[in-house]
């Protein structure tokens, strides 16, 4: 099943979460890339911003701009039964005390450290020559960046009740 755009601030979250693997949630999802991501403009295949970015409007490559308008269900919305998996996640999180959660942490803040890279470079060429698809492709490193500093205070959150 697949849902289309637009998509609701809940599932551009969860959505790119996926996106850049700091889910702890199950199962483990592919991240969806562009088709144009051979070419030279885009990142390395395998780098953390390899993948498309969720906005409210749908999916858009942060190199091409590309867009894409549907996401499958089972990416969008958790699981029926996602609290029991993740309560089970918690306890083996709080068995293994805070390294899992210190990990993730920073994988989190190493995405963070990418996107903003990409984010600035995005940026200075946008200086030289706007054109829609650029914009979108800055924008959409943008949103992926709030949902990465979402993500973290709410990691952050688990932390300090250690
Ligand atoms: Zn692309």
């Amino acid at each position: 099943m697949r849902v289309v755009a637009p998509f609701s601030a809940a599932q551009v979250q969860r959505l790119n979460e996926i996106q850049a693997d700091v889910l702890s949630d199950y199962p483990k999802f592919h991240p969806f890339t562009c088709g144009n991501r051979g070419d030279h403009s885009h990142a390395p295949v395998n780098s953390v911003t390899d993948v498309l970015v969720a906005t409210s409007a749908g999916w858009i490559c942060p190199y091409c701009g590309a867009t894409q308008d549907w996401a499958y269900l089972a990416m969008a919305e958790p699981h029926p039964r996602a609290a029991e998996f993740q309560a089970s996640i918690d306890a083996l999180i709080n068995r293994n005390g805070i390294l899992a959660n210190e990990a993730m942490l920073s994988r989190v803040e190493g995405a963070i450290d990418a996107y903003r890279a990409l984010s600035a470079s995005l940026k200075l060429s946008l200086n030289q020559s706007a054109d829609n698809a650029a914009m979108r492709a800055w924008e959409a490193t943008e949103v992926m960046l709030e949902c990465l500093n979402r993500r973290r205070v709410v990691l952050e959150g688990v932390e300090g009740d250690c």
